[in-house]
Formats: structure tokens, C-alpha cells, sequence
């Protein structure tokens, strides 16, 4: 996270004119959901920790991962290989069926794995925890929970299953009863992230609207 980020302001290298307009919007979104699924993070079975797949690197990196990585779905925990693809990026896939589970369950085990692994590069000295109760009772479960050294807590939630508007504020509300920031990501399918009409573009409370 950058230090802008961090003290909730805005990324300042976003300016007015970077701002992308509906259209370009829309097309940047269809070119990125165009159907390279990219499941490229796993977990390691020796540290619990996430494992990145680097691009071009399946043949290498296959001996490794039938050994120690396994998928990262909460439940599945597959023994994964790699494949390798001229036309695609390289990924991880399981040795057989699929497990099962959705794509968007794929999806958001890929999410929490990359905000996982950037919190605890970025944040070394807080503690970082996917899917931890917030609080004894067990009122909420955050995808990836933040803990500073000083106790202060950011909860992350990577959301790719549906949820109503109520839903929503009853979580976020428990969250700020628990005194714990709550920080959205909305996935990159489904309704919640189709491009906005024109007339919905992006504003910045500091920068000029280029609607
Ligand atoms: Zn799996």
C-alpha cells in the first residue's frame, strides 16, 4: 500500500486526464474478464503461506508444486500441477477434476491470496490472517484481516458472490462495531462490476470531473 493509500487519500498519479472515460472503461473490462481464468496462486503445504505461479515458469516450477503446493479454496486443498500455455498465461490446475467448486470460488481464493500476500509485503510488522473470526463470538469472518502492532485491525473483503444492499450494511456496520475498518473489493464478474453508462463516470473529490 502506498503511503498516499495508507492515510486514505486517493493515488495522486491518477490524474484528470488518466481518468478513463466510460467507453475505454468498458473495453479495458472486457478485454481483462475475456476468459484467462489465471488460477496462478496456491497455498504452500510446509509454511501456509500463498505461492505465486510466475509467467513462464510452469515446466520449472511443476516438480515443486506436485509437492508442496496445494489449492488454495477453503475445503479443497487439491494436490495442483502446472500447465503450460503458448496462447494463455501459464497457471496451476489440479492433478484431477476440479474439485468441484465454482469459478467464482476460484476467483476469490485468487483475490484473497494477492491482497494476503501484498498486505504482508507491504505491512511486515502487523499480522495478517485470512478468514479469522473478528471477534470471540464469531460475529464476522473477514477474508483477510489486518492486525497493526498497535492492535488497530483492517478487515478485507473480497466479494464475488451476490449481496444485497442490506446485506452489505449489516456487515459493514458489525465491522464498525467492532471498531475494525472494512475495505471492499468487488470481483470482477458479475453484477456488480459492469462497466457504468457514460454518464456515471469516474469522479475524484480532488480531481477535476471529466463527465
Ligand atoms: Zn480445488
Amino acid at each position: 500500500m502506498t503511503e498516499s493509500a495508507a492515510s486514505g487519500s486517493l493515488d495522486t498519479s491518477l490524474t484528470p486526464e488518466s481518468v478513463p472515460f466510460a467507453d475505454e472503461h468498458k473495453a479495458r473490462l472486457s478485454s481483462f474478464q475475456s476468459g484467462d481464468e489465471r488460477f496462478v496462486w496456491g497455498v504452500r503445504t510446509d509454511t501456509g503461506a500463498p505461492w505465486f505461479l510466475s509467467e513462464n515458469t510452469a515446466h520449472e516450477s511443476r516438480a515443486f508444486v506436485k509437492e508442496f503446493v496445494v489449492c488454495p479454496v477453503p475445503g479443497c486443498r487439491a494436490q495442483l500441477t502446472t500447465a503450460h500455455r503458448a496462447k494463455k498465461r501459464d497457471g496451476l490446475q489440479h492433478m484431477s477434476d476440479g474439485g468441484g467448486h465454482s469459478r467464482e470460488s476460484i476467483f476469490h481464493s485468487q483475490g484473497c491470496a494477492l491482497v494476503e500476500e501484498w498486505l504482508r509485503r507491504e505491512f511486515p510488522n502487523s499480522h495478517v490472517q485470512r478468514e479469522e473470526y473478528t471477534n470471540e463470538l464469531g460475529e464476522r469472518r473477514a477474508d483477510v484481516l489486518l492486525t497493526g502492532p498497535a492492535g488497530d485491525r483492517v478487515a478485507f473483503e473480497i466479494q464475488y458472490s451476490p449481496i444485497t444492499p442490506d446485506a452489505w450494511r449489516n456487515r459493514h456496520e458489525s465491522y464498525r462495531r467492532q471498531h475494525i475498518a472494512d475495505v471492499w473489493l468487488f470481483g470482477h464478474t458479475g453484477k456488480q462490476l459492469q462497466a457504468p453508462p457514460r454518464r456515471h463516470c469516474v469522479r475524484q473529490s480532488h480531481a477535476r470531473s471529466r463527465c
